[in-house]
């Protein structure tokens, strides 16, 4: 790379220019250049060259600072004298003054950059595009308000001022417009002084066009005149620009092809241009950049269009590259003064010469498509700032968009980048402005131009002109979904209605409907099917595309009939267009055959020859959905009443209104019925979208208000024939035998007909009762929406998203659901788990409709089950007769009718007919059950009427008498209410006698209210009811009660028991969500385990030391969960085992910057007080023979085997490692503890030794054992050494206790805990083993205590017995483990442990007393003293006395520990001098610290003070050393620690044989301790940590908890928003992730922040977890509001957010938008689960309960 060694120096060279460089002058000598334009160029032509671009850069590390030296270089010689020339005057004083002066119009205009929170009001926010950013929000009104957050895609800004945007408070505090905001008519250009202003005009243009020339230029070699470099070298880049078609791997792969650079560099070069969409990857001459670019271009041809690469020369680029600067300094500098604004929007808007779209923004506009993505990043936000913020230019700028509009959009079809990238995402800013769509629309015609270019884009037709979607390519797919956000355009226009109209809006209101009815017309009839008989179809049909199109345009349909609502005339107009236009559409309905003739009950009809089940049909009917909406609006807005004269209603045919709608819902009838099985699964998805509430209001709805709309216009017998032979019923009643028709052979076919005829019932019952559409029925649409709230209530309790999701929304996502809810329902919280729910008020129960539209079957029959159980539960009879409806509009009057007219009369018969002859079969419950509501609903409205009419005339309705009259033919049977009363005491229909028996009263009532009428006034039934059945039914009602709490009561027996049968496992799986929470407390389960020698607790219990009682009497029993055999823990017996799980922790570190050991080398015989790593062993507390478990687990792995074989790795669980799944609850374990024996009780008879005699004794041993040891290296005989203590011989080889199984267990849970703890292959020889048996002791004792103290529990008895045995069999496990070890490994051991608290000059490298952890000092001490002691043949030396000598020691070190470290300064200033005999030993023993460390100490003479800071500092200690004795020995605990309360310092002494005043230990052995303090206090380490300040530990020490988090979530997402990736330079990152455990924010799921761990890439916060918490990691992922657990690189799971809506409901993946806030519970909950060491169980038991999870990648995350 030749050319780039020359350049190399020229940074130097530059440098010099800097000094020489006044920009000043420069700008001097240009004012008075001739022409500006070409002074300014020759600047540009020599210095840009020089300074952009110089050289390779990009992926290289020294990147950043080329970068700053190329901004500075920039600042100081290209963009500074354009400064000083517009200003006149040193540029940072002249920009200050001008914002002085600058007097800014109210607007935010703050523009979101990706993943900050946006916010809008639901309440006042013109529509859901207005927003507000987190600042504005907070100084806002609608911070009260109902709000939604939501986090910004980027690019659009804050709405702040905008009075448009906001129905209330559109100014936020900060934005308030005050006395010096200047009148917003105002020109500001007139505050600006005039020759500034001549200036900035002749500055503004050339700057501008020379970035729209250098942005827009396509050459590659050559430059625009008069930019041509002085000295042209042959010097170029390569470039590489992005596109969407290649992915990131085949573009790195490329690029470490073609310009051999590193994976690494690759990454960074595809990252750069997927951000930029453009990056020069090779720099030299023009060779070898054309070299490089023929490589890509081979490389990526092969299965597409290759990517784009260009071989640029250098000055283009470098211009390219200022071109963007200085459109970003434009930028900057209108953001100073509006005047200087309105200067640019001026030039940037300026018709240039070539006339009409040629100013340079247009320029700009039309080259949109062709340039990357960086440029038009830069440009879109330069329009934003300058043009959208100024209200005059946006108006300009609006009609000039407009004007480009379908060209804009076919650019943008063409081009491959996202819409985000696009001027055409410009739309939502100027469109959604009210005044201003409603202004292009009428100048502009844009809502005819939006939709025009909309279906010129969809060209694929069939014959008739209608969309045709099949066989259609991946291409058109692209291009059909990139069309649609025309729609979103679209809606933008109509988002808010007019107010006023004028001639001009109305008349291109209605062209633009004219244009959207041609729209809909090639919609209607679109993929059309044909049943399918004999084959199954081949092929699925696409549905799609055309269910896409309509669920697009569903808020448009909605949004027209709203326009159209608001004025008459337009609404006039409207109905005549869509009428028209489906008369169009029904042209090809076939008219030339001959119709058929229909007669039934005396009434005939004629009809065409049409079947369902054999001819086409086609679930699209947009133009018919229309015109039943504006039917609907005609009958609401009473037009229709008014001006009958102006309405076509003449023009229509009733029968042809309902024929496509009805034909609809009889296929989906006849799909239910199976009749369309072969149809496939496309046919069963459109009938499900048909009804699904995104659709059903445009769709479904639409049907049955024109089939309400047609019956009303029509006779409703003929309306009902015709609906008798659409279903293809008519032949079944009107034939004479219609009774005998099950005896047909075909048994399907009898099935089939009887589901239609069930369907059928059902539509009429729709037709009829449905009125709840305001205009169908006399309602509000706020009676519309509660209607839906009551009926999805009547199924069950439900939380506030799952109704949101359950009603459609308008067009401003909203649902109207917080307006009615809480009239209806009422709220109750969530707990720690579940959510928040909604729960029906009782008195609503009343308008329940069994039969409500919106019900799916399986809604139906579950509201239904509900709705009779609550009645039963209320004492109540079960029958759900329909409720009152309410009363139709005039328009809609006359459906009544259909409830008593002939036809359907003479289908409740015959349907009653069969129900009374109960044998054939040829009925259903369900035929039964609809015929006995409509007969209802029949009863109900002569009920109605009977109770509003003042005289008898105006009763139309006289059901009851037609229901007396007996049947016509054919059905000669008896009347229906005969058939009725030989029905109620029929045995077979006993479900339905409560509804006969209502009917029938009902009829009765009305009877005497027909009577009653003609003589006096009426009487209400339910008056006349309550009366007569207060009395008569009370002792019914009461046996009735009775009876019903029996059945509940039995009930409740049933299901408990058939719980219990259930398997045993699944059983405990639901315990599990229990066991976890059981740990807080469980006191029953604690009592019932309690040992049994508890009743010694009233004598004064000792733990340790000779005087300690044990509890070896007792035997253990235990059972097998395998083989449910017992057995007897003995040393010599089978072994028993626990199954446990070890994990490596750092919930208790105090510094989690500490790297992870060195897993080789490490040393951990000291526990460093910083606790900064630890293992844990946790047990779910289930025992097996450990024969049974090998068998189990050898099962498991060979499963394993198997399984992997075929899908690998498909587990919760790691068998490789170990792990397997407790065969009784499933919980995750990876090894299994063995049971051993209890210790036996101490010989009392033997001396306890002093302190001192058993130290003497002891140093004789251990010198004995170096003198042993040395023998044994050196292999010279020395004699017999130092004298050895009587009966204590090294070489004795003690026996083992234990047989060969237990053995056999002890190693492999020694093993387990090596190879986990310190990441290790297992190796049995290894003298660490030990060693990390205690450690795990320790450090789960020691997180229990800490756990038991924070929740305030009592020391013993609330642990959950799951834990007590875990605890209780590790320390006894630990105690033994040494003999699975050879006995020169503990003893050396042993003798390190004693020398940090006695100094002995033959062992090295012993560590202060500052640096070791006590508690785990004393755990490995006693433990491994017991190797020891085994070679004590002498027999007059217990145990149990070394213990308490050692426990002695460990506390006296740990007291000089705490005064060590404990010594602040608020230690030091009490002055409080009178002491107790504590206070004074304390400061006895603080001074002879201090004087052996010379004073290092500070002075102290309180002894109050630290008395207080030991006293606290030691309790942990105490109360841990507590839990060790008792599980090591076994003794029960005192009556005083079981509780909390007083005295439990004094029980905790006296437990652990202590004195309770603690100073006594030292002041008592004063001789003998001195010199041993003197010594620690001597050790170098103590007085370098003191100095140093190193004393990272204080005692006691704080128990750590999860990061504090904000109360409010948008803090949250605030802070997230402004993390930037810490790797790619200032990039945001995409996926911002919060560790809970220490704060620290990572931008995961990225290839920018992957790291090597163990060889592997895994993504931050898997890299991250191994630093913060040895593996396991909990987060808080910001953008989805989702905890992440992960544990290794493989497991992981997402935990519920603690985060809430006020509906107690989470909302992860924040797609609802409700403000958020912490539930404290539920953050405390993950936490304890955390502290716990819970969180690898769930990710396990999640993983368990779903297979998916297996499968994620965890360790990208
Ligand atoms: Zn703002
Ligand atoms: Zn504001
Ligand atoms: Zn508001
Ligand atoms: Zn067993
Ligand atoms: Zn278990
Ligand atoms: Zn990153
Ligand atoms: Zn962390």
């Amino acid at each position: 790379m030749a050319a780039s060694q020359s350049e190399r120096d020229l940074p130097s060279a530059l440098c010099s220019e800097f000094l020489n460089f006044s920009a000043k002058d420069t700008a001097s000598r240009w004012l008075v250049a001739a022409d500006l334009q070409q002074e300014v160029y020759r600047h540009l032509a020599v210095y840009v060259p020089r300074i952009l671009c110089q050289g390779p850069s990009g992926g290289s590390s020294n990147s950043s600072r080329e970068e700053q030296r190329e901004e500075l270089a920039c600042q100081l010689l290209l963009l500074a004298p354009l400064e000083w020339l517009l200003l006149g005057e040193e540029p940072a004083s002249g920009l200050a003054l001008l914002q002085e002066k600058n007097q800014p119009s109210p607007l935010c205009g703050h523009v979101f950059k990706v993943g900050e929170p946006t916010y809008s009001c639901r309440e006042c926010a013109a529509d859901p595009t207005c927003v507000l950013c987190m600042q504005c929000f907070l100084g806002s009104v609608h911070k009260e308000h109902r709000y939604r957050m939501t986090t910004s895609g980027g690019g659009g800004f804050c709405d702040c001022g905008d009075a448009e945007a906001w129905k209330k408070g559109p100014y936020c505090q900060k934005h308030t417009p005050t006395a010096s905001n200047r009148d917003t008519e105002e020109d500001p250009v007139a505050q600006l002084p005039a020759d500034m202003v001549a200036r900035g005009y002749s500055i503004f243009s050339i700057i501008l066009k020379y970035a729209v020339d250098m942005l827009t230029w396509e050459q590659e070699d050559q430059l625009p005149a008069g930019l041509e470099p002085p000295d042209r070298g042959d010097t170029y880049y390569c470039m590489l620009f992005n596109d969407e078609v290649h992915t990131y791997e085949q573009v790195i792969y490329t690029l470490q092809k073609a310009v051999n650079c590193s994976q690494k560099e690759a990454v960074s070069f595809a990252t750069t241009v997927d951000r930029d969409g453009r990056k020069s990857v090779r720099y030299g001459d023009f060779q070898f950049c054309e070299q490089a670019k023929s490589v890509i271009v081979r490389n990526t041809s092969r299965q597409s269009k290759p990517l784009r690469v260009e071989v640029m020369h250098s000055s283009v680029v470098a211009h390219q590259c200022f071109a963007l600067k200085a459109l970003s300094w434009l930028g900057q500098v209108i953001q100073y003064s509006d005047g200087l604004r309105r200067i640019l929007c001026q030039v940037g808007l300026q018709r240039g010469p070539e006339g009409e779209n040629s100013s340079l923004v247009d320029q700009l506009m039309l080259n949109d498509s062709k340039m990357w993505k960086g440029a038009r990043n830069i440009y879109h936000q330069l329009l934003m700032n300058s043009l959208l913020m100024d209200l005059k230019y946006k108006k300009i700028f609006a009609i000039q968009f407009a004007k480009s509009y379908e060209r804009l959009q076919c650019d943008y079809v063409r081009d491959d980048h996202d819409r985000e990238f696009s001027i055409t995402d410009l739309s939502v800013q100027i469109f959604t402005v009210p005044s201003l769509a409603r202004m292009l629309m009428v100048e502009e015609n844009l809502m005819t131009t939006i939709i025009r270019t909309f279906v010129d884009h969809l060209r694929h037709r069939d014959l008739q002109g209608r969309f045709q979607f099949d066989r259609y390519t991946a291409q058109q797919a692209f291009k059909f979904g990139r069309v649609q956000s025309l729609i979103g355009d679209l809606k933008y226009v109509l988002i808010s209605r007019p107010s006023e109209w004028t001639d001009q809006l109305r008349l291109k209101f209605l062209e633009g409907l004219e244009a959207f009815l041609e729209l809909l017309k090639c919609m209607q009839g679109m993929d059309p099917v044909v049943r399918q008989v004999g084959q199954h179809i081949e092929m699925e049909p696409e549905w799609e595309a055309a269910f896409t199109l309509q669920m697009k345009l569903t808020h448009i349909i909605s949004m027209i009939q709203e326009w159209c609502s608001t004025d008459e005339r337009v609404l006039i107009e409207a109905y005549r267009k869509c009428l028209s236009a489906l008369s169009h559409c029904h042209s090809s309905l076939p008219d030339g055959e001959q119709p058929i003739s229909l007669s039934l009950a005396g009434h005939c009809v004629e009809t065409f020859r049409y079947q369902v089940s054999q001819d086409k049909v086609s679930i699209h009917l947009p133009v018919c959905r229309l015109l039943a909406g504006l039917h609907v609006l005609l009958s609401r807005t009473e037009v229709a009443s008014r001006f009958p004269e102006q309405l076509p209603l003449g023009e229509l045919s009733p029968p042809l209104l309902i024929e496509l709608p009805l034909r609809c819902l009889v296929l989906c009838a006849q799909v239910h019925a199976g009749m369309w099985r072969r149809n496939g699964f496309s046919l069963i998805n459109q009938i499900y979208y048909y009804h699904n509430v995104k659709c059903r209001v445009e769709m479904f709805d639409k049907d049955i208000i024109m089939l309400q709309a047609g019956a009303s216009m029509m006779d409703p017998n003929h309306f009902l024939m015709i609906v008798l032979s659409r279903f293809e019923l008519f032949h079944i009643f009107s034939s004479a035998d219609c009774r005998k028709r099950y005896r047909e052979a075909n048994k399907d076919v009898v099935q089939q007909q009887n589901t239609l005829i069930e369907e059928m019932l059902h539509l009429i019952i729709m037709v009829v009762c449905e009125r709840y559409v305001s205009g169908v029925g006399q309602v509000e649409p706020f009676d519309e929406v509660r209607r839906e709230i009551i009926h999805q209530l009547s199924i069950r309790p439900m939380a506030h998203s799952e109704l949101v999701k359950a009603l459609p929304e308008n067009g401003n996502k909203e649902t109207g659901l917080e307006r009615v809810i809480d009239s209806v329902a009422s709220f109750k919280k969530p707990g720690v788990t579940g959510r928040g729910l909604y729960e029906l008020r009782p008195e609503w129960n009343k308008h329940f409709n069994l039969y409500f539209h919106h019900y799916s079957r399986a809604d139906q029959s579950k509201a239904e089950e509900a709705q009779r159980k609550l009645r039963r539960q209320n004492g109540e009879d079960t029958a759900l007769p329909p409720p009152v409806p309410p009363p139709l509009c005039p328009l809609f009057a006359s459906l009544v009718n259909l409830l008593q007219c002939d036809v359907l009369l003479a289908v409740e018969g015959a349907v009653l007919q069969w129900a009374v002859e109960p044998s054939g079969g040829g009925w259903t419950e369900s035929m039964l059950q609809r015929v006995l509501h409509l007969v209802g609903m029949a009863l109900l409205e002569e009920h109605q009427q009977l109770e509003n009419s003042s005289g008898d005339d105006d009763i139309t309705f006289s059901y009851t008498s037609k229901i007396t009259r007996p049947g016509e033919a054919p059905s000669t049977s008896g009347s229906v209410l005969a058939l009725l009363e030989s029905l109620q005491n029929a045995p077979h229909l006993e479900i339905h006698k409560d509804m006969i028996t209502w009917i029938l009263k009902m009829v009765a009532n009305i009877k005497t209210m027909r009577e009653r009428s003609s003589s006096i006034s009426t009487v209400t039934i339910s008056q006349g009811q309550g009366k007569e059945e207060t009395v008569r039914d009370k002792d019914k009602a009461e046996r009735k009660r009775k009876a019903e709490m029996a059945r509940l009561r039995r009930e409740k027996i049933m299901a408990q028991m058939s719980e219990m049968q259930k398997h045993f496992i699944n059983e405990n799986k639901e315990l599990f969500q229990q066991s976890l929470e059981e740990l807080e407390a469980s006191t029953s389960a604690a009592a019932e385990n309690s040992p049994p020698s508890m009743e010694l607790s009233c004598v004064s219990q000792v733990c340790v030391g000779p005087r300690r009682v044990g509890g070896a009497e007792r035997r253990q029993l235990v059972t097998c969960i395998l083989c449910q055999e017992e057995q007897e823990v003995r040393g010599h017996g089978r072994a028993m085992v626990l199954a446990a799980f070890v994990q490596r922790s750092t919930v208790l570190s105090k510094n989690r910057r500490r790297n992870l050991p060195n897993p080789e080398h490490h040393d951990p015989l000291f526990m460093h007080p910083d606790l900064s790593l630890g293992i844990h062993t946790a047990s779910c507390g289930h025992i097996m023979h450990a024969t049974c478990w090998q068998r189990y687990f050898e099962a498991v792995q060979l499963k394993e085997q198997r399984r992997q074989q075929r899908l690998r790795g498909h587990t919760s669980y790691d068998v490789e490692n170990g792990e397997f799944l407790c065969p009784l609850c499933e919980c995750l374990s990876n090894t299994v503890i063995p049971l051993l024996p209890h210790t036996h009780t101490p010989d009392h008879s033997v001396d306890h030794p002093s302190l001192e005699a058993w130290l003497k004794t002891t140093s004789q041993q251990v010198a004995a054992l170096h003198s042993a040891h040395r023998k044994q290296i050196d292999g010279v005989a020395e004699g017999a050494g130092p004298g050895v203590p009587e009966g204590f011989r090294v070489d004795f080889i003690p026996q083992n206790p234990f047989s060969s199984s237990i053995s056999e267990m002890i190693t492999t849970f020694s093993m387990s805990t090596y190879k986990v703890g310190l990441k290790v292959n297992p190796n049995e020889q290894d003298q660490r083993v030990p060693v990390l048996i205690w450690s795990t002791c320790a450090y789960t004792i020691q997180s229990i205590e800490r756990l038991l103290m924070d929740e305030e529990k009592p020391l013993f008895g609330s642990l959950p017995c799951r834990q007590d045995d875990c605890l209780s069999s590790l320390t006894r496990f630990s105690s033994a483990c040494w003999t699975a070890a050879t006995v020169t490994t503990t003893h050396t051991h042993f003798i390190r442990l004693l020398s940090a608290l006695v100094p002995d000059s033959q062992v090295e490298n012993t560590p202060c007393i500052l640096d070791i952890d006590m508690f785990h000092l004393l755990v490995y001490c006693v433990l491994s003293y017991s190797s020891v002691h085994s070679l004590d043949q002498s027999g007059r030396s217990v145990v149990d006395s070394a213990h308490l000598h050692l426990l002695h020691l460990v506390t006296v070190a740990h007291l000089v520990q705490i005064l060590l470290t404990s010594t602040t300064e608020e230690v030091c200033m009490d002055q409080d001098s009178v002491g107790s005999e504590e206070e004074e030993l304390t400061c006895q023993l603080y001074n002879t610290l201090r004087k052996h460390l010379n004073s290092v100490l500070p002075e102290v003479t309180s002894g109050w003070q630290l008395f207080r800071c030991i006293k606290v500092g030691v309790l942990p200690f105490l109360r841990a050393a507590a839990l060790f004795f008792h599980y090591l020995n076994s003794t029960a605990p005192p009556a005083d620690l079981l509780v909390t309360g007083p005295g439990q310092w004094e029980a905790l002494c006296s437990y652990l044989s202590l004195p309770s005043n603690l100073l006594q230990l030292y002041q008592s052995q004063h001789t003998l301790l001195e010199p041993l303090i003197h010594r620690w206090c001597c050790h170098p380490g103590v007085r370098q940590t003191l100095q140093g300040g190193g004393v990272s530990v204080r005692y006691p020490r704080e128990s750590n908890q999860l990061i504090e988090l904000p109360e409010d979530y948008s803090v949250l997402i605030n802070q997230a928003s402004s993390f930037t990736c810490p790797r790619s330079g200032g990039d945001k990152s995409r996926a911002p992730t919060l560790c809970l455990v220490c704060g620290s924010m990572l931008c995961s799921q990225s290839y920018c922040c992957q790291t090597e761990v163990d060889g592997e890439d895994v993504g931050a916060c898997t890299a991250h977890t191994f630093t913060c918490g040895a593996g396991l990691g909990l987060f808080l992922r910001v953008r989805e509001s989702q905890v992440l657990f992960v544990a290794g690189k493989t497991k992981g799971c997402f935990y519920p957010p603690p985060y809430l809506d006020d509906y107690g409901e989470t909302d992860q993946g924040l797609k609802r938008g409700n403000p958020l806030h912490l539930c404290v519970d539920r953050y405390r909950k993950i936490e304890r689960l955390w502290r716990q060491h819970g969180v690898a169980e769930v990710i396990g038991h999640a993983q368990e309960a779903n297979q998916t999870l297996v499968a994620i990648d965890w360790q990208h995350l």
